[in-house]
């Protein structure tokens, strides 16, 4: 367990703002570093928080890294950022104050998270908006993605994603090929009707 609130991965900087998740995906990285006492770590840090950190433990982990080198700072640990909003917002307003842009990658759950709808707030914090879309029915994501919402998480997410784009936002769906061509075909069609683009990822063995 660490206090790894901030890490640098091919010279791109990282939030790792919270453990929680609405999902329980069974590709999840973490899956693969499961002993708290002894992780494995990914990209060798231990991204299992002792405590969730503030927005000014954030900004501190940042400052020890010379901000001019960087371009982006994503939000992306070992949970779902959005559990933490109110700190996602002012760590991105402090990243912007240092000409970074930013970047989150989610499970488009947060209005359901939350039980609010924060999807203008997250397109004036985020310039780029990575949404796992990971499957394309309700079933298919269920089935993969075992999220606290059941069944209805995939519509929520596909709904979040509407509304991000009908804020302005920059949304990217992604999908990893292994679902096969036919379903990245309607991936790709998903995508077109929400106005998002869609990132096919290779399939990475561990
Ligand atoms: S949404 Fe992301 S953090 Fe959450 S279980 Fe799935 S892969 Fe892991």
């Amino acid at each position: 367990m660490s206090k790894q609130y901030v890490y640098e991965i091919g010279g791109k900087l990282y939030a790792n703002l919270t453990n929680k998740c609405s999902n329980a995906c069974v590709f999840c990285v973490r899956n693969y570093d499961t002993d708290r006492k002894k992780p494995h770590g990914y990209e060798g840090y231990d991204l299992w928080l002792d405590k969730e950190p503030s927005a000014e433990e954030v900004i501190y982990a940042l400052d020890k890294y010379n901000l001019s080198k960087y371009k982006e700072l994503v939000f992306c640990g070992y949970g779902e950022p959005t559990y933490r909003f109110d700190v996602l917002e002012e760590v991105a307003r402090y990243a912007h104050s240092k000409g970074l842009r930013t970047r989150i990658n989610t499970n488009g759950q947060a209005n359901a998270i939350l039980g609010i709808d924060v999807s203008e707030r997250l397109c004036r914090a985020i310039d780029v908006i990575g949404i796992s879309l990971n499957q394309v029915t309700p079933e298919k994501y269920d089935a993969v993605c075992h999220s606290i919402f059941g069944k209805k998480a995939f519509d929520i997410m596909i709904e979040f994603a509407k509304l991000c784009v009908a804020h302005g936002g920059n949304v990217i769906f992604s999908v990893v090929d292994c679902i096969g061509k036919e379903d990245i075909e309607r991936a790709r069609v998903i995508a077109d009707e929400v106005g998002a683009q869609l990132r096919v990822r290779e399939m990475i063995d561990e």
